[in-house]
């Protein structure tokens, strides 16, 4: 390949010191430098529990913030409509070829920009405007992306929405099964952003073959999970499989579609030209550090001690008093019930624990009466601290100092206190060792 007939260039080119890779940015822009400094610092002494969010490791950082940012790659690789793309083109099959070896899907596109691009590809490719889909409701765990009235899958589509069962917080199968066969739509989506346990992707999968419809599968936030064996994969039972590349699966901020090979001319006409112009070469490079990263054998670790972590939470939660939604987890995230545990708000919760450097995202909680500004929940995920090298013991920690902080939320000299002891945990597992912070 052209990259490894050229090594001799490759040694001249980075022959620089990348420690200072900041360097220039300082002297050019202060301003913009004080927020790199500053953002990486609150990162760095604060406790990261929002479960969407992870910290990509410093070779996935290089390839963002690299040349290939320079570069227009309009089409796909061997069929670009810009010259100069043989390079690029190396970085973006090998992004294609790992994720196929990741997940063994048949045909992937590794261009969308955004989880919530990835799924417009797939409405684009299967919807006209108007016609109706079937997903979860937003209300119960689904993603504005399934078809909230407020987002382009809302207004140009007409969603159709199950739910939770009210007892048991798992997906109501039952009401799919009859809303797929009173609508028989085009399509079924299944998929989450707060729901903590097993989906069935087969059993849904069985449905929208019955009634002819296709299925598409969002593993947003639990590729990771799916790619390490920790949750079942939906490949086998969909007919696209759309994610985000940042979230456990620990890439750099990004979407990507996997599909059936009978989709794959369709889909890739959608994504471009139909949706995007030229694709963020840089980002795509970055996908296939991390793809990388994600086929060795700690990958699979890291994966199991994610999903461990979150069990230790959730028991933890639970011999305290804690109300969690569905009662417990199987999966990266715990949803706890504000309300029923604590009589606050998931705001209040938010803001409390902010106050002592602990990040989470207030929830709404299924059969929420709060508005989503306020909402009854609050969302925990473990794959950041995970990342960071922490496991069961120091999760029972942070349920303690979350428990403290709750119970004391108007008292700033306890509220103080847990600052500090969150400051020591964050001093004992630091997040960029080798950048020096
Ligand atoms: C995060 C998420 C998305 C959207 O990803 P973005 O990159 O933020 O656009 C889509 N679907 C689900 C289920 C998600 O959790």
């Amino acid at each position: 390949m052209f990259v490894g007939s050229k090594k001799g260039l490759i040694d001249g080119v980075f022959s620089m010191d990348c420690k200072s890779m900041f360097e220039a940015l300082k002297a050019a822009d202060p301003d913009i430098y004080a927020v790199l400094a500053k953002e990486t610092a609150r990162q760095r002494d604060g406790l990261e529990l929002i479960a969407s969010e992870n910290f990509v490791s410093r070779a996935v950082m290089e390839a963002m913030g690299s040349t290939l940012t320079n570069k227009y790659a309009e089409g796909l690789p061997g069929k670009r409509y810009y010259g100069g793309c043989g390079f690029v083109d190396v970085a973006e099959t090998v992004a294609i070829e790992r994720a196929r070896a990741l997940f063994g899907c048949d045909e992937v596109n590794v261009q969308p920009h955004s989880g919530a691009q990835a799924n417009m590809a797939v409405y684009f490719s299967v919807l006209e405007p108007q016609d109706s889909f079937v997903a979860m409701s937003l209300n119960d765990g689904g993603h504005l992306t399934h078809g909230s009235p407020v987002n382009f899958s809302g207004r140009l589509y007409r969603p159709l929405a199950y739910g939770v069962d009210p007892t048991t917080h798992r997906i109501d199968y039952d009401q799919v099964a009859s809303l797929l066969r009173e609508h028989r739509p085009k399509l079924l989506v299944a998929g989450a952003s707060a729901y903590p346990r097993v989906i069935d992707f087969e059993r849904l999968g069985e449905m929208a073959r019955e009634v002819g419809a296709k299925f598409l599968t969002d593993i947003a936030h639990i590729a990771g999970l799916v790619a390490a064996g920790e949750h079942p994969s939906p490949i086998p039972h969909a007919d696209f499989v759309t994610t985000t590349t940042h979230k456990t699966l620990r890439g750099p901020r990004g979407g990507m579609i996997m599909m059936r090979s009978a989709e794959a001319k369709t889909l890739n006409s959608r994504v471009f030209p139909g949706m995007q112009g030229g694709p963020l070469m840089h980002v795509i490079a970055a996908k296939a550090v991390a793809f990388g990263e994600a086929l060795k054998p700690e990958f699979k670790t890291y994966q199991r001690q994610i999903v461990a972590n979150a069990r230790a939470m959730a028991e933890q939660f639970l011999s305290l008093g804690y109300a969690l939604v569905s009662g417990g987890t199987d999966n990266h995230l715990v949803l706890i019930d504000m309300g029923r545990s604590r009589s606050m708000t998931g705001k209040k919760a938010e803001e409390t624990l902010a106050a002592v450097d602990i990040t989470v995202n207030k929830n709404m909680i299924p059969g929420d009466q709060a508005s989503p500004f306020v909402t009854s929940g609050i969302r925990i995920g473990t794959p950041a601290l995970t990342s960071r090298g922490m496991r069961e013991d120091e999760m029972r920690a942070i349920v303690t100092f979350i428990d403290r902080a709750l119970k004391t939320p108007d008292d700033a000299k306890a509220l103080d206190g847990v600052r500090g002891d969150v400051r020591s945990l964050c001093n004992a597992f630091p997040l960029y060792p080798d950048l020096g912070f």
